[in-house]
């Protein structure tokens, strides 16, 4: 089993994600737009026209993830902090998720502690376990088990995220979160990490990642709890 402490400190080049997102979603869309030029010759052959669509919808689909992985819950140059019950906002992660899960035959097992709240931004922290939950799910694609716990301490929160995935060999979790790096091919946009390492090094969290080739993997998430009498 390979364990990798993540240092969130490393991630200086986060603060440029933003420039570095939008040119993501602007190269593919660039594209689909040059061949949909192409596509209004009306001399244009049958085959050809075929192929143009075809990258036009495979273009497209990519702007879309990158969008997935960034955006789907807000504009993320803003930042409005917040008490976030944990409990709460991974549920709504989790239901966003469902249907992705059933997909995969993946079972979801939840499992929250009851009290206790941290300081951050709402979308921000479902944007990051969005992309760490979907990724758990789509490391099982002939189905297994996702499991989510959240534990409480004295100062922190833990939030666990356990699945029976194809897991990572050393070399991999060592790369996990460089911007594009990614096994998925055309269907990954090697954004996702990337974008949760900078939310966690933004809420003052860290991350732990225990992987097993072949058996799966699990991260845990810690977060300062919020105090009862700290103001926001
Ligand atoms: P993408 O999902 O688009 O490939 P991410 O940044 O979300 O990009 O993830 C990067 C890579 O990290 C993935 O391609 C995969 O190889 C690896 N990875 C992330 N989470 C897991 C997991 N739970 N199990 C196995 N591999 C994972
Ligand atoms: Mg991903």
């Amino acid at each position: 089993m390979y364990q990798q402490l993540v240092k969130t400190e490393k991630l200086e080049a986060v603060e440029q994600m933003g420039a570095a997102i939008s040119h993501e979603i602007r190269n593919p869309l660039t594209a689909a737009i040059g061949f949909v030029q192409l596509l209004k010759e009306p001399t244009l052959p049958l085959n050809k026209r075929t192929e143009y669509l075809n990258i036009v919808g495979e273009e497209l689909q990519s702007a879309e993830r990158v969008i997935q992985d960034y955006l789907t819950f807000s504009k993320p140059a803003l930042e409005y902090l917040e008490e976030l019950n944990v409990r709460k906002e991974l549920t709504q992660v989790i239901n966003i998720l469902r249907p992705t899960a059933n997909q995969y035959s993946v079972q979801i097992t939840a499992n929250f502690a009851l009290v206790g709240t941290i300081r951050g931004d709402r979308q921000k922290f479902q944007q990051c376990f969005l992309n760490v939950i979907k990724n758990a799910i789509e490391s099982m694609p002939n189905g297994g088990q996702l499991s989510i716990k959240t534990e409480y301490s004295e100062d922190d929160i833990t939030i666990q995220v356990s699945d029976t995935g194809v897991g990572m060999t050393k070399e991999q979790l060592q790369k996990l979160g460089e911007p594009y790096y990614s096994t998925k091919g055309a269907k990954g946009t090697g954004l996702g990490m990337m974008v949760v390492f900078g939310i966690v090094k933004a809420m003052n969290g860290t991350i732990q990642v225990d992987s097993t080739v072949g058996s799966g993997t699990t991260f845990y998430f810690s977060f300062p709890k919020m105090m009862k009498n700290e103001v926001l």
